[in-house]
């Protein structure tokens, strides 16, 4: 489920709320009660999305010579 980060205008705090992504527009209460909140949409994370990322592709060797294969010594 997605995780939203919101921030409350009334006593700035900033929170997280999971919900569908259709409830992402609703109005999340913060922490304290208050529900002058905004969303921050820089912050939208899919759980286990990390998980399945591209990761690098390995570097030949790893000892950081130049004994990786490819250049015959
Ligand atoms: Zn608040």
């Amino acid at each position: 489920m997605p995780r939203y980060e919101y921030r409350c205008r009334a006593c700035g705090d900033t929170f997280e709320v999971s919900r569908p992504m259709a409830a992402a527009s609703d109005a999340a209460a913060c922490p304290q009660g208050h529900d002058d909140t905004v969303k921050l949409l820089s912050t939208v994370a899919f759980t286990g999305a990390r998980a399945s990322a591209p990761v690098p592709r390995p570097t030949a060797g790893g000892g950081g010579g130049c004994c990786g294969g490819s250049c015959g010594c």
